[in-house]
């Protein structure tokens, strides 16, 4: 069981992030946040896949105005994503945004940090403040001579300080590298000494397997610890896949618990079935379950039944057939044509 690190609560947008609530799935959009209806339509897949917050770029005005709709619309928290232009955050705090990421390191002079975070405060809005390799300060990069994992925890310990000081705690901190061990050094140094709730993820993980693998062991080795609030996975690839990956990550943590955990047994020569195709029929007719359940799914019946105990139903297959098993107990026997079905009519039994 993980112990979870003890951070300070924030909210966004009515959504509780941190002091002990479950670790948030989060995405960004990738489409023009302008062209609203495209936007919205991600947004509500994003969201049917299980996000519970999502990030849009704004790169430009159009893009902060056209916030205005979205958050009318969107079934979750909205956070605009400003990189350089201080008059974007105002623009889309304006526009109703819920939380605003900045990098104070490329927002230029503190005054104009500190005028965002006033506003933020005015206005009920949460931050996220970014520091990652690529933004950091000139005087930490003179010290350290380049970002190294203790830098990155010193920039986003000395913003959290000032943020404290000028009175705002409605923030969250996110330190990000794409290497994966600086990451999560610098994570670990920030996390011992503040309790601001830590959003964590690896940036630029790259595509499909590689992205998938790599997201997995930065945020798995962080979360292991306890430490992280809320996570992206930041894959070259529909924004949806990087929710199904964070749910993947959090469930095999015993994090969270969303739709179907399947355990598939890694064949063997005792084989009599194409399980392969078996697995990708369940998970095809499952993937949009969202309640928590348990299948195992063996390729023959010599330990399946010891093996799979713990899930809550599941099919041990044999030549031509399958014994359908609830808690590691045989129910029924079934025909190799029929046991996905009966599969699934047993978890809707559940
Ligand atoms: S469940 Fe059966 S087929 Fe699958 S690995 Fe174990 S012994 Fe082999």
């Amino acid at each position: 069981m993980v112990k979870r690190r003890k951070s300070r609560q924030i909210t966004v947008g009515g959504l509780k992030i941190g002091g002990g609530a479950p670790v948030v799935v989060q995405s960004m959009t990738s489409t023009k946040t302008h062209r609203v209806e495209e936007t919205l339509e991600q947004i509500k897949r994003l969201h049917a896949a299980g996000c519970e917050l999502v990030r849009v770029a704004v790169p430009h005005r159009e893009d902060a105005r056209a916030i205005r709709d979205l958050v009318k619309e969107s079934p979750v928290p909205i956070v605009a994503d400003i990189h350089f232009a201080p008059s974007l955050a105002f623009e889309a705090m304006e526009a109703g945004a819920h939380g605003i990421r900045i990098n104070p390191g490329n927002i230029g002079k503190e005054e104009l940090v500190k005028e965002i975070v006033e506003e933020a405060k005015r206005r009920g809005v949460a931050l996220r403040i970014g520091v990652n390799s690529g933004s950091l300060e000139k005087d930490l990069l003179e010290k350290y001579g380049h970002p190294t994992a203790e830098a990155l925890a010193e920039s986003a310990l000395r913003w959290s300080e000032k943020l404290e000081d000028w009175g705002f705690l409605n923030f969250k901190v996110s330190i990000k590298g794409s290497d994966v061990l600086q990451n999560y050094e610098a994570n670990r140094r920030f996390a011992a000494r503040s309790e601001a709730p830590l959003h964590v993820g690896i940036t630029e993980a790259g595509m499909g397997l590689k992205g998938a693998v790599k997201s997995a062991v930065g945020i798995g080795l962080l979360l292991f610890e306890g430490i992280g609030d809320t996570v992206r996975v930041s894959l070259t690839d529909d924004p949806v896949k990087e929710v199904e990956v964070a749910y993947e990550i959090l469930k095999a943590l015993g994090l969270r618990r969303r739709g179907v955990e399947l355990i598939a047994c890694p064949t063997c020569g005792r084989i009599e079935v194409d399980l392969p195709k078996v697995v990708r029929q369940v998970e095809e007719r499952l993937k949009n379950y969202d309640k928590p359940v348990k299948v195992a799914v063996m390729g023959c019946v010599v330990n399946a039944f010891g093996e799979a105990r713990e899930a809550d139903v599941g099919l041990a297959c044999g030549r031509g057939f399958a014994w359908l098993f609830k808690k590691g107990k045989p129910v029924k026997k079934v025909s190799e044509e029929e046991m996905v079905e009966e599969l699934l009519k047993a978890i809707n039994e559940l």
